[in-house]
Formats: C-alpha cells, sequence, structure tokens
C-alpha cells in the first residue's frame, strides 16, 4: 500500500477511453452512510502480474436481436459519429489492481499494458483459459435468499435499472440468444435467477429496480429482497451493477451504487449500451463522459476506485474482459 501511494503522483498514460468532464448538472444525495474502506474482493496476495489474454473478438453477434430503444426516438440525436478508441489519463488510483496485488517501483508501465481494454481492470494471475463460456444453464428461481443454490459455488450477480439491457448482456455474455429470456418469464422477473456456468460457477439474474409503473409497496419488497441477498450470500464474489452510458446518470442508480459500497458488497460497474454513441442535442453526452460523471459521483463512497467496464451487447464490447475479471475473482474466491 505504501509502495503504491509512493507511485500515485505519476500519472500513466492508457489506451482507454475517457475525457474528463466535471459532472457538474448531476446531482447526488449526500450519504446517509459513513465512509467506508476500500473495496476489495477478499484478497490477500498476487504479488506478479500474468501475460495479459486479452484478444477480444467483437465481431461476433450472433446473438443480436433488435436493439432500438424505445426510450431515446432517434431523431433526438445528431448524426452518428465513429466508434473509436479515446486517449485518456488515468492515473494509477483510479486503477482496479486485482485482489491483493501490489505495484512494484518501476512497474508502471507493466501495469499499464495489463489493464483490460475500455475499463479500469487490471489483469491479473488468476485470469485463466477458464474464463470462456462453455455451458450455460438456468438453474433455479428463488423468492428469498434462504432457496439459493447451497453448494458454495462462485457466483456473480447481475442487477440494473429495468431497460438497462441486462437480458441482453447476459445473453452476450454467454453467447445465446435467448438464456435470460427464462428470467423474463411471467413469475420470475421478481425473483432470483440462478444460472450455472460450466458447471463451476453461477450466474445470477436479480430483479430489475426502477420500474416506474411498480406501485411503491411492491419497490419496497423488492428492495428488500435484494439488499439481504447482497447481506448474506457468502459465495457472492462481486454484484455487477450495470449502468446505462447512453444516458446521464439517473440518481437511483447513483443510490444502488453508494449502498453496495458503504456496505462493502464487492461491486463491478458495468457501463451498458456503449455503442450508443449519437450526441443528443441540448447538452447530451457520449457514454464515455457519462461513464466519467457517474465514477466523479460515486468517488466519495470508495476509498479505493471499483472496477468498470464499457459494454454493448450490440457490438459485443466488454463481453469477453468481462469474462476474464470474472475468472480472476473467481480463481482469487476459491483460493482463498
Ligand atoms: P433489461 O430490461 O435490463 O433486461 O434490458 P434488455 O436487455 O431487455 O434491453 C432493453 C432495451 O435496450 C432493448 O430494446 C434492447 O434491444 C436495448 N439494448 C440492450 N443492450 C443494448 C446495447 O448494448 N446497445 C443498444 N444500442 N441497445 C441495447
Amino acid at each position: 500500500m505504501l509502495l503504491y501511494h509512493r507511485i500515485l503522483p505519476r500519472l500513466l498514460t492508457l489506451t482507454l477511453t475517457l475525457p474528463s468532464r466535471p459532472a457538474s448538472q448531476l446531482l447526488l444525495r449526500p450519504s446517509r452512510f459513513p465512509p467506508r474502506r476500500p473495496l476489495l474482493p477478499r484478497s490477500a496476495a498476487l504479488c506478479q502480474f500474468a501475460d495479459p489474454q486479452t484478444v477480444v473478438d467483437h465481431s461476433d453477434a450472433e446473438h443480436l436481436e433488435d436493439h432500438s430503444d424505445a426510450e431515446e426516438p432517434e431523431n433526438q440525436f445528431d448524426a452518428e459519429e465513429p466508434l473509436g478508441d479515446v486517449q485518456v489519463k488515468l492515473p494509477l488510483d483510479r486503477l482496479f489492481l486485482p485482489p491483493g496485488a501490489k505495484v512494484t517501483p518501476g512497474d508502471e508501465e507493466g501495469v499499464t499494458a495489463r489493464v483490460l481494454k475500455g475499463s479500469n481492470i487490471v489483469l491479473g494471475t488468476y485470469a485463466r483459459g477458464d474464463a470462456q463460456v462453455v455451458n450455460a444453464d438456468f438453474v433455479k428461481s428463488s423468492v428469498r435468499p434462504d432457496d439459493c443454490p447451497k453448494d458454495g459455488r462462485p457466483e456473480f450477480a447481475l442487477v440494473g435499472r429495468s431497460n438497462v439491457g441486462k437480458s441482453s448482456l447476459l445473453n452476450s455474455l454467454v453467447r445465446r440468444k435467448k438464456l435470460a429470456l427464462t428470467s423474463k418469464k411471467p413469475g420470475k422477473t421478481q425473483c432470483i435467477n440462478h444460472f450455472i456456468i460450466n458447471d463451476s460457477w453461477y450466474l445470477v439474474d436479480l430483479p430489475g429496480y426502477g420500474y416506474a409503473s411498480a406501485p411503491q409497496e411492491a419497490r419496497k419488497d423488492w428492495d428488500e429482497f435484494t439488499r439481504n441477498y447482497f447481506l448474506s450470500r457468502d459465495n457472492l464474489v462481486s454484484v455487477f451493477l450495470l449502468i446505462d452510458a447512453s444516458i446521464p446518470a439517473k440518481k437511483i442508480d447513483l443510490d444502488y451504487a453508494s449502498w453496495l459500497g458503504q456496505n462493502k458488497v464487492p461491486m463491478t460497474l458495468v457501463f451498458t449500451k456503449c455503442d450508443k454513441r449519437k450526441k443528443k442535442k441540448n447538452g447530451g453526452k457520449r457514454p464515455e463522459e457519462n461513464v466519467e460523471a457517474f465514477q466523479s459521483l460515486i468517488r466519495e463512497y470508495f476509498e479505493a476506485a471499483p472496477p468498470w467496464i464499457m459494454t454493448s451487447s450490440v457490438t459485443n464490447q466488454g463481453r469477453d474482459e468481462i469474462l476474464l475479471h470474472m475468472s480472476q475473482l473467481r480463481n482469487y474466491w476459491r483460493k482463498h
């Protein structure tokens, strides 16, 4: 940690994606929670970094369905601009080091070479060849955390506002067009839905939040239900909180992120719809600007930067990177 702080002032140039802009028009309610410690998954020591296995194929779009987004009519946008990598300078203290990893002096370049594309996540030794999904099957829907599978396999929970692109991302991760439809069937949308991956770990689809039409009482129940799950599930390696990067930050998402942070629930921010690069008129922002704004707004809740990653279920951007991130968290979790 000491070494880490010593090299903080040196800014690192990363082939990443963020211009920095203030998020002046976005407001976050003052915290109801006390300041918290750094959020790290069960961590100990990872002393070396492995060679990155970050060859990413974004060409395969076999799962593509209609991605027209009813919330945002096309005529609100300027002409589309080309998608490309944007240079950004990220300081070392905004990178997410794999659990237990440390940076040795002189290794800053090595660290930057191991940052997963479109993210702040450094790849470590625990990312293995087991990252890709070979098999995926629906296991069960649970109405209470106590009903969830009890075999102790590690799991990652996907959660986000309704319409954020959770089902599309799940389908993209497992390369199946319709696996997530299972959780959209009547009676299952408000359940904890477990999918077993490669017979060894779980992806968990949690109820979406922020349904405008849901009665207040029902919303309260779902909140309590998922919060209990977060706080009681021992084999939860990380929550993947999905945030729509094509629109400015929403208060409900900021509240969710800060709640997870304050309660020390390991969290990865997954920014969705990053292919939507048409800039809205009247002060609209690009995905990378929304990503930056969101992080500025939650920074006060985290001493250490939480991992984040930009994704698109249309182009499959971020899919392989998420799987590598999950792989290294999972493999570390298993050993500790
Ligand atoms: P869920 O309610 O969170 O499960 O969201 P869905 O996966 O059903 O997606 C909601 C809407 O957003 C649908 O119209 C999708 O086609 C669209 N969508 C989802 N992911 C993306 C994405 O990565 N890019 C774009 N452009 N649209 C997306």
